[in-house]
């Protein structure tokens, strides 16, 4: 318990800002007295399309005597009291959390325990490179210093793997890096968006800003002696596999146009899906005479106060960013093809309340009890994308998809009363979780009541010099155009082009957009090539995407052991384990509601398959990354 504490009557103001399921788990934990789980305060686990129910459904009156007991342990820590205890049993550990979430798996327990994040439960093999009897050279180049490349080499350097980080840009972050328009920010909770074995207590907001994002992935990358093995400024411009001794030659570009080559014995590709824009096809685009930019490419050299800005595209990034440009811009045209299933998410723009940081600052792993359940609650939201085939609606597909829908219809309702105009506009006609829902604490809305903001949902026919002219025939008169309008996201390593075994490109055996790989790691013909963030392995209503990646590189650490203990040069997945694996990622997407709505979303590839989301429970990617299976692969 550190210092910093409050009087008694600022503790019991602060105690009105804790998540009581997770706090009275954190108190059990840290005084090993299982008994303060009590029956009365015991949370009903009654999940709704909100999530579980505030305070996890108790009355005001359980909640108050909760926080009475709370009060007395909080300050019976502070006192020292309970300090330095061996770790708890596993059992216990479970018992806290079932008693937090309701009961769960065996398997999805050993998920939790790696979200709680404390050493003495995590599972990560304690395996590393020199206790193998072999002693080759062997080192991994990491392509991409984002949060699946820093995740990845902390692993490699846990399992003393010599590797380098090759980064195209001149710091650690990639997306966050890269984008940097107003208000851009987390839409899931950085309680789960952060590494588990990083986590943080100090975070400001629940949904935190760029900056601090940006600012995790950095310090992040200092903290584990990660930032001394990166080469930035240096981007990958080819790879090539040598089958004479299983490496691969790289060729690099630096920063002042030259060349240089690498050879390494194993490549990992955290390149990330999301950093190519793309850029909507507009007729005669290049007359328009003022400033025109993506999302991703902001232009910091033009100030828009005052300007008519158009926005095209209303995806997450247009999202976020109209709601700030409309608070500087003169006129805000908001051109909208179909809009976003909006989630009423209180807290989305603001700081945590200051007894919630308090809380998460000073009561020891209370931060990671609330992860524990944050994990729990984005892993049952699966349910609500779940399709029901014998479900008979226009729009839905299933009896909690459908819930969903109207419990976010019922924010729209209650925001656009006033406008029944935008109303009309901005009612999805597809099932909620078909494309990613944004978040909204009230502000999009209101937003785009604003009277300098016009919504344009008639289609874009073509660019002028002056502006863009929709399908009634008005010219929208505008000084600046943003492209709000995503990423090429299904055209995998595009910006990393490999050639295998036999000379095979990599582009050509996926038909540049029809990725498949081993748990999204590993591709027949490219031996020692282990991707993270690769196809299917994106989240949707479903967890975290950090808890993927982290599975991915404990997977990709186990790779290269058996690698190295085989005493071959390479090893590759078969392509029947790929084939059987494809089916089942096949099936699965036709169950979820992103796989299976018609609707088109950029989870898919242009002949409409799921190429881009994970479409089965989390665990089950959980569950197969865990171990490798040496049959899945050939060594050569
Ligand atoms: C604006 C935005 C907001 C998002 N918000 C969320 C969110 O709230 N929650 C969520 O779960 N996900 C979110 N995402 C998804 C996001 O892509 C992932 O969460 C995550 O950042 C992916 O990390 P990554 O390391 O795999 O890829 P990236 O962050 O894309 O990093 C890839 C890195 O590889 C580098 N690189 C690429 N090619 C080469 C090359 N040839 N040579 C050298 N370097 C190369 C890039 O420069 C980049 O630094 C968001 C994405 C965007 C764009």
């Amino acid at each position: 318990m550190t210092s910093n504490f409050s009087d008694d009557t600022t503790l019991r103001e602060i105690l009105r800002d804790a998540h009581l399921p997770s706090l009275l788990g954190t108190l059990a934990h840290a005084t090993h007295d299982l008994t303060l789980l009590r029956e009365e305060f015991r949370p009903n686990y009654i999940e709704t399309a909100a999530g579980f129910q505030p305070q996890g459904g108790l009355s005001a009156n359980a909640q108050d005597e909760a926080r009475d007991m709370a009060f007395r342990v909080i300050k019976e820590l502070r006192k020292g009291i309970y300090d330095a205890k061996p770790p708890l049993q596993r059992a216990q550990v479970r018992q806290i959390m079932e008693y937090m979430v309701g009961p769960f798996s065996d398997d999805h327990f050993t998920l939790l325990l790696n979200e709680l994040g404390l050493a003495e439960y995590t599972e990560v093999s304690q395996w590393h490179k020199t206790k193998l009897s072999t002693n080759i050279d062997f080192t991994v180049a990491i392509i991409g210093a984002g949060l699946a490349g820093v995740g990845a080499a902390y692993r490699l350097k846990q399992a003393g793997i010599p590797f380098v980080i090759l980064e195209r840009h001149h710091e650690v972050g990639g997306v966050w890096s890269e984008n940097n328009y107003p208000g851009c920010h987390l839409d899931t909770s950085n309680f789960n968006y952060s590494y588990s074995f990083n986590q943080n207590p100090y975070w400001k907001e629940e949904y935190a800003s760029r900056a601090a994002v940006l600012e995790y992935l950095q310090s992040s990358a200092e903290k584990f002696g990660l930032q001394e093995h990166i080469l930035f400024n240096t981007e990958v411009v080819s790879g090539e596999y040598n089958e004479s001794d299983g490496s691969w030659s790289l060729m690099l570009r630096k920063l002042d146009g030259s060349s240089e080559k690498l050879r390494v014995q194993a490549l990992i590709s955290a390149v990330g899906q999301l950093n190519r824009p793309n850029y909507p096809v507009i007729d005669n685009i290049d007359s328009f005479a003022g400033h025109a930019w993506h999302t991703a490419r902001w232009n910091h050299e033009v100030d828009l106060a005052g300007k008519r800005v158009g926005v095209i595209g209303t995806g997450a990034s247009g999202f976020q960013a109209i709601q700030k440009i409309a608070e500087v811009a003169g006129e805000l045209t908001v051109f909208q093809r179909s809009p976003p299933w909006v989630r009423f998410t209180p807290g989305y723009n603001s700081l945590l309340k200051e007894g919630s940081r308090w809380l998460f600052a000073n009561v020891p792993n209370y931060h990671r009890w609330f992860r524990v359940y944050r994990m729990w609650v984005g892993m049952c939201r699966r349910a609500y994308t779940e399709v029901d085939p014998a479900w008979k609606h226009p729009v839905s597909m299933s009896q909690k998809n459908e819930e969903l829908r109207q419990l976010m219809l019922t924010h729209l309702e209650k925001s656009l009363a006033d406008r029944p105009d935008l109303l009309k506009k901005m009612t999805p006609d597809y099932p909620p979780f078909a494309k990613r829902c944004a978040s909204d604490d009230g502000k999009w809305f209101e937003t785009l009541k604003k009277p300098n903001v016009k919504l344009v949902t008639e289609k874009i026919v073509k660019a002028h010099e002056g502006g863009i002219e929709t399908t009634d025939g008005e010219l929208h008169e505008l000084d600046i155009i943003v492209f709000g309008t995503g990423f090429k996201a299904a055209d995998f390593l595009s910006t990393l082009p490999l050639t295998g075994r036999g000379g095979v490109k990599l582009a050509d055996q996926w038909h540049s957009d029809d990725a498949r790989a081993y748990y999204g790691i590993t591709i027949p013909n490219f031996p020692n090539l282990f991707c993270l963030y690769g196809p299917n392995t994106n989240i949707n209503g479903n967890a975290s995407l950090v808890l993927l990646s982290e599975a991915g590189a404990t997977y990709i650490v186990e790779c290269i052991r058996l690698l190295l203990e085989s005493g071959k040069h390479g090893m590759e997945v078969r392509q029947e384990v790929l084939d059987r694996f494809n089916d089942r990622i096949d099936a699965a997407s036709g169950t979820v509601v992103y796989g299976a709505a018609t609707v088109n979303s950029w989870y898919k590839n242009a002949s409409g398959r799921l190429t881009q989301n994970w479409p089965l429970p989390t665990v089950e990617y959980w569950n197969g990354t865990r171990q490798v299976n040496k049959d899945d692969y050939l060594f050569l």
